[in-house]
């Protein structure tokens, strides 16, 4: 069972694998690329080469695990959290550590070998994010767990894998993450103090400024955050307030493919096939705590996805301080896509 051990200093969770630990030889850095023949077993057809699927989008009389499908979730091969067993917080000393409850997914956008989110159409992405919100509601159910984390990573810089095909992450986990719950209580200050989301007035102020307010689709806003941390950081996020991105109207899923896909293809008309990590951010799953705790969430959290490419390195300095540096200005960047034509 890994282990999931908290930071005595800052209260971040680390998970250490204690299962499949890599011996000291296996960080050297040997170059080459892996072998690019090697068999993709997100491709239709190579169901048997992955575990079998969690939930899927099939074409009518198709049978689970073969061919016919949109969209499938599966079982990652190499997931670091296990979801069998009790969960077990303790102490060691001073040091809390827990075991590593959790499940960690895979949601495969395509059934072709497509590496790209433009290559693929918005339909398409949209049964795919029409799989992860079925999902999440389905891990809520698990008492264990506190929050469901969404991610892409694309490109050797992102940290993603050679395979290539298009693909998202999710990882439940039986903490909320620290990232999460430092924008949780950011949020909760400033509604404390103003009465209102900070996300909507985020938008509003956007909308009124228009000067990194890329496009408004169908109840979607994509920006170029006034505090980008990376060139060409872009945010998604509802123009109407939500806290839980698997509570969003019945057509968010099919919305959210059509502006994720126009985002994406000014991206890459502009910079390539360029390396990125993309997150969604929602509320946790909220139960078995203290009512105080999660009074205004439902008023202050508001749901949003962040695109980060990865342009720049984050270096010493970055790592040191918590300060990102940007040579990029944010209404710049927003200029540049928008005249950006797709
Ligand atoms: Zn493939
Ligand atoms: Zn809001
Ligand atoms: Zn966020």
């Amino acid at each position: 069972m890994p282990e999931l051990r908290r930071d005595p200093i800052i209260g971040r969770w680390v998970i250490i694998a204690t299962e499949r630990a890599k011996r000291p030889n296996d960080f050297k850095i040997i170059g080459g690329e892996p072998d690019s023949n090697e068999k993709c077993p997100f491709c239709e057809g190579n169901e048997a080469l992955t575990p079998p699927e969690i939930l899927v989008h099939r074409k009518p009389n198709t049978k689970p695990n073969t061919p016919g499908w949109d969209a499938r979730i599966i079982p990652s091969i190499s997931g670091f959290l296990n979801i069998k067993g009790e969960l077990d917080r303790h102490g060691k000393g001073m040091y809390d550590l827990m075991n590593g409850i959790g499940t960690h997914d895979i949601v495969v956008m395509t059934p072709k070998h497509m590496c790209n989110v433009h290559q693929i159409s918005e339909e398409q992405i949209g049964k795919g994010v029409g799989l992860l919100i079925k999902r999440i509601e389905q891990l809520k159910e698990d008492n264990r767990l506190k929050y469901a984390l969404v991610f892409g990573n694309h490109g050797k810089a992102a940290g993603g894998g050679s395979l290539g095909h298009l693909h998202l992450q999710l990882i439940a986990t039986p903490v909320t993450p620290k990232r999460v719950k430092e924008e949780l209580e950011g949020a909760k200050r400033y509604y404390e103090y103003r009465d209102r989301c900070v996300i909507c007035d985020m938008i509003k102020q956007e909308l009124k400024e228009r000067k990194r307010v890329i496009c408004e689709i169908d109840g979607l806003i994509a920006i170029t955050p006034f505090c980008s941390r990376f060139p060409f950081e872009v945010w998604i996020m509802p123009t109407e307030h939500s806290c839980d991105f698997d509570k969003a109207k019945p057509n968010t899923a099919k919305n959210l493919g059509k502006i994720y896909k126009h985002i994406f293809t000014k991206l890459s008309k502009l910079l390539g096939d360029f390396p990125f990590n993309v997150i969604l951010h929602t509320a946790p799953f909220r139960r078995r705590r203290k009512k105080s705790y999660w009074e205004t969430i439902e008023d202050d959290y508001h749901w949003h996805i962040e695109i980060m490419p990865r342009l720049t390195q984050v270096a010493g300095f970055e790592w040191g301080s918590g300060f990102y540096i940007n040579p990029m200005p944010p209404e710049d960047a927003c200029k540049a896509l928008k005249e950006i034509k797709v």
